[in-house]
């Protein structure tokens, strides 16, 4: 739910996190790994486990997408916002000062709102036991996203109520454009400036992996990417990489249970196929992507939300589109749109792993390391290797693990 607050901060979000979630996985069982993996009966079991597991989160996200739209509708219909800025206004009848403090309330209001919702995710994390945190530690984290989420959204919709003021008929125009930049510059700080904040992250240690990063690169014919690892074990037993930044920021990550746990060969695998996503260029393509969608967002809401504002005018109690007592409408308007849009860029998303993983294949050329590397994965972080198609294209931007297994055996 807090996510949805500021549904703009999502997609910007989604991108630098596009390539985590990534490709492999594994958890902090040690050196028992191996055998467990090997083990039929455990991989039987941890089959079943993953399958609820995901059902449950599909369940939540729909649930969570359903009561974040109700908040809104409620919060609107209500005349709930039209009163806050009512109450600000009594403070101070500044229009920047209205805004700032509007949305600071409504984004700490949609917070607490959200917290159920929040906390049900954490306690699916932990009924799994795939979270390595107590709920201090995860209450924590959240009071830092909201920090973040407070710095990052008051500028977005002082940004965007300005230029409903100032350019009422154009001024989707001027925000699609504005949030293609904004959107590249929180790509590129995110890794110094944001992610810092949750975990820590260290340049890869010389050895083994280091080398054959070298080799690679020379191999792929590209330069050899800042590599940094980071104490993902502090969160999850969950497994990752990513590629994240773009320009000078532009790295690789390795979570601390992949370095302890995979064979450099794996480990090869999973960086030749982050590798894959940044000579492939993927990370402008998606910013690219989600700007042409969002800039269509805008649109709608710019040909639909005045008349709503119109239309329920006794109930709502909004003046005009540049009312900031209108934003709830304007997160309603793009939620939906969001909602309607869902399926495509996880589809595109699919699309670009599917890329990444042959340029991993053509670098590596080792199906069998890249098999063992995908069962790992789903093991470890109990991913459905089969989900239900219609989920898939809804959700799923990387493709099944059965199908990137497929891929890797019959890859020539
Ligand atoms: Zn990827």
């Amino acid at each position: 739910m807090i996510r949805k607050v500021v549904l703009i901060i999502l997609v910007s979000f989604f991108l630098i996190n596009m390539c985590q979630g990534l490709i492999l996985a594994q958890g902090q069982e040690e050196a028992t790994a191996q055998s467990q993996v090997q083990d039929e009966q455990q991989k039987e079991e941890r089959l079943e486990q993953a399958i609820k597991y995901q059902n449950a989160k599909n369940v939540h996200f729909f649930a969570d997408q359903g009561y974040t739209i109700l908040f809104l509708i409620l919060f609107l219909f209500l005349g709930l916002s039209a009163f806050l800025r009512h109450q600000v206004e009594k403070i101070t009848r500044k229009r920047f000062w209205v805004i700032f403090l509007y949305s600071l309330i409504f984004i700490l209001l949609a917070f607490i709102i959200g917290l159920p919702s929040s906390y049900y995710g954490f306690h699916l994390e932990q009924k799994f036991q795939l979270s390595n945190q107590n709920f201090g530690q995860w209450f924590g984290e959240q009071l830092k996203a909201i920090l973040v989420l407070f710095i990052i959204g008051l500028i977005i919709i002082e940004g965007i109520y300005f230029a409903l003021k100032k350019a009422p008929k154009t001024w989707w125009i001027y925000v699609s454009v504005v949030f293609v930049f904004f959107t590249v510059v929180l790509v590129n700080l995110a890794p110094i400036l944001i992610l810092p904040l949750f975990n820590v992250y260290t340049p890869l240690p010389q050895g083994e992996v280091r080398d054959r990063l070298i080799s690679l690169s020379e191999k792929a014919g590209v330069e050899v990417e800042d590599i940094f690892q980071m104490d993902m074990s502090k969160q999850t037993k969950k497994v990752n990489a990513a590629l994240t930044g773009i320009g000078n920021t532009k790295r690789i990550i390795l979570g601390d249970n992949i370095i302890n746990e995979f064979t450099p060969e794996e480990i090869e695998f999973v960086i030749a196929h982050e590798m894959g996503h940044n000579v492939l260029q993927h990370i402008w393509k998606v910013i690219a992507l989600s700007s042409f969608i969002s800039a269509i967002g805008f649109l709608i809401i710019h040909l639909s939300m005045g008349r709503i504002i119109h239309r329920f005018r006794k109930s709502l109690k909004i003046e005009n589109m540049a009312d900031i007592a209108s934003l709830p409408l304007f997160l309603l308007i793009f939620s939906i749109f969001s909602l309607v849009t869902l399926p495509v860029i996880p589809t595109y998303s699919r699309h670009i792993e599917r890329q990444a993983d042959k340029f991993a294949m053509d670098m590596t050329r080792n199906p069998d390391v890249a098999v063992v590397a995908f069962e790992k994965l789903a093991y470890k972080n109990l991913s459905d290797p089969n989900p239900h198609p219609v989920i898939e294209f809804l959700l799923y931007d990387h493709p099944p693990i059965s199908k990137r297994i497929k891929f890797a055996e019959t890859y020539k």
